[in-house]
Parts: structure tokens; C-alpha cells; sequence
């Protein structure tokens, strides 16, 4: 029977974490300065802070100074601003990210736009994405995810010119990107969502899938092509009696069937989720030595 190969996004998350620390260390070495990035957090959903504590952990195991700010539900929007306004100005801030989602009595949009595109490590400002959609425009910086969606793509020696791409979700922050870059990449791409009708038929014309949906084990067997790669962003907890903590972590593809049909998959956990964490860490350093011009 055959067997996908496992994509290890895990392995290829390190590599890139120590090629970075070792460029801090030369970049500190040479200017005196090292990479620091500012993380604005608000409210205390519990995802959202898990996540931050992980940058922040991140960002120290390379030698990037991490500057924290954790801000109340309640805070209004205008103190939020007020903080990216000064890491606008801090020169020892290279990166600023607003982790999402934001309350919903603050306007998202507001916040984003006011970042200023040298600094939008995440990538999301209007002006990164809207160059990013132009032909012939470059953005400053390339949203995480999507980006190490690509980068695993890269390092598995999976060409993405003239094939046939299928991104399942279309979020600002995952999916739209990712259709985007693969585009960028010479790929031939159909973008599925929830109002697609029969979204398995198309799926299975895709030579790469890239499922970023929130809904556990939704891409079938039947979904998939004889030797489709297959990257797997979603992270879902599903009930699980026999784990310690009552739930385990399962992404959008169903990996049992999947494996038996694709010729590579990421696994969920350790596929698409440490590519984002390395992608940030890269994207930062990026910054500080465009900032500081620093070849
Ligand atoms: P969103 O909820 O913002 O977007 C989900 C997308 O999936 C939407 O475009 C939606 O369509 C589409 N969708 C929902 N249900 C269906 C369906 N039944 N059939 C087809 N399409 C559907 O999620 P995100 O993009 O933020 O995240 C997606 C997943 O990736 C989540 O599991 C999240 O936890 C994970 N994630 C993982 C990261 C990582 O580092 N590994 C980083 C970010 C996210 P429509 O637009 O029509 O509503």
C-alpha cells in the first residue's frame, strides 16, 4: 500500500531558526544591533496568548529582543494606536505584529493600516497584500503561514510551475495569500470556499492542495489525487477521551486517507504550524537588516 512521505515541517523550522541565529550573531557582531520585534495582545482568549507566549520564546532562542504589550478586552481602540504609533517611531523595533482576532468593538482595519509597511512583519498591511496580488510589484514582507507554506513546498523539491493548485479557504490572513503566492509561483490556482459547489471535484484536479478551513478532517480520500502533495494548515481540536488534556490536535485533512493517496503531506501538528514561528522570526530579521542595511 503506498504511503505519502511526511512532510516535516518541524525539521525544516529548525534549520531555518539556526540559519537566523546565526545571522543575528554576525549582524550584532558587525553593527551592534540585534532584531527586535513588539507583539501587541489584547484581550486574554487563550489561543491568542499561547500563541504569543510562543513567539516571544521563539524570538529569544534566536536573539531577537521581544517587546510585549498585553492590553485589557476593554481598552479602546485609540490605545492600541497609540502603542503602534510609538514602535513606529522606536528604532529599536523592527517588527510589530497585533495579534488577531482583535475585540470586536475595535475596527480591525484601523488598526492594521496604521502599522507602517517597514515594520508589518505579519504582512498583513493593505499595501504588502495589494503588491503581493500586482504583477511586477514586490511587497515588503509575505504573511507567515502562507510563506512556509510555500518555503516546505521549496525544500521538498515540489516544482509549483504549471501545475494545478487548489487552496481550500480564502481568509485575509491564510488562504487569499497563499492563492496569491502559488500564483506568483506559476501555478494554475482555484481558490475553494464555503460557497463552492462541489468542492471535491475540483480538489481532485490539484497537483497541491492547501487546506486552511477550521474544520477537522474535511478533505477526504475522494478529494484527492494519485500523488498530490498535500499541505495541511489547520489546526482543530477534536475531543479525545485517551489524551491527558481530553483533546487532540487534527488538521482540515483527513490523514489516514490522505496518506495513502498523496505522494507528501504535512502532519498536524509539527507540519504548517512551525514554518509560521520560523516565517516570523525570519520576516523580523529581514526588517532589521533592510532597516539598518545590512547585507
Ligand atoms: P478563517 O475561519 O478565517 O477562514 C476559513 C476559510 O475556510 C474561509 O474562507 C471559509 O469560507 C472557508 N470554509 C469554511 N468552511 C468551509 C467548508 N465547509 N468548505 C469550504 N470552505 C470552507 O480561518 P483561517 O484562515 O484563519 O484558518 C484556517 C485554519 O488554519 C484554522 O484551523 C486555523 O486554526 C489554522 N491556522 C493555522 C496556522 C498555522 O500556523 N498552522 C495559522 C493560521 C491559521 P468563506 O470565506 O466562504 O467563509
Amino acid at each position: 500500500e503506498a504511503s505519502a512521505k511526511v512532510i516535516d515541517g518541524k525539521s525544516v523550522a529548525k534549520e531555518i531558526r539556526d540559519e537566523i541565529t546565526a545571522e543575528i550573531y554576525r549582524m550584532k557582531h558587525s553593527i551592534g544591533v540585534a532584531p527586535g520585534l513588539a507583539v501587541i495582545l489584547v484581550g486574554d482568549r487563550k489561543d491568542s496568548a499561547t500563541y504569543v507566549r510562543n513567539k516571544k520564546k521563539a524570538c529569544e532562542s534566536v536573539g531577537i529582543n521581544s517587546y510585549e504589550v498585553c492590553l485589557p478586552e476593554d481598552s479602546t481602540e485609540q490605545e492600541v494606536l497609540k502603542y503602534i504609533s510609538t514602535f513606529n517611531d522606536d528604532p529599536s523595533v523592527h517588527g510589530i505584529l497585533v495579534q488577531l482576532p482583535l475585540p470586536l468593538h475595535m475596527n480591525e482595519q484601523n488598526i492594521l493600516n496604521a502599522v507602517c509597511i517597514e515594520k508589518d512583519v505579519d504582512g498583513f498591511h493593505p499595501l504588502n497584500i495589494g503588491r503581493l496580488a500586482m504583477r511586477g510589484r514586490e511587497p515588503l514582507f509575505v504573511p507567515c503561514t502562507p510563506k512556509g507554506c510555500i518555503e516546505l513546498l521549496h525544500t521538498h523539491g515540489v516544482s509549483i510551475k504549471g501545475k494545478r493548485a487548489v487552496v481550500i479557504g480564502r481568509s485575509n490572513i491564510v488562504g487569499m495569500p497563499a492563492a496569491l503566492l502559488l500564483q506568483r509561483e506559476d501555478a494554475t490556482v482555484s481558490i475553494v470556499h464555503s460557497r463552492t459547489k462541489k468542492p471535491e471535484e475540483i480538489s481532485k484536479q490539484a497537483d497541491i492542495i492547501i487546506a486552511a478551513v477550521g474544520q477537522p478532517n474535511m478533505v477526504r480520500g475522494n478529494w484527492i489525487k494519485p500523488g498530490a502533495v498535500i499541505i495541511d494548515v489547520g489546526i482543530n481540536p477534536v475531543e479525545d477521551a485517551k489524551s491527558p488534556r481530553g483533546y487532540r490536535l487534527v488538521g482540515d485533512v483527513c490523514y489516514e486517507e490522505a496518506c495513502k493517496i498523496a505522494s507528501a503531506i504535512t502532519p498536524v501538528p509539527g507540519g504548517v504550524g512551525p514554518m509560521t514561528i520560523a516565517m516570523l522570526l525570519s520576516n523580523t530579521l529581514i526588517s532589521a537588516k533592510r532597516i539598518h542595511n545590512f547585507k
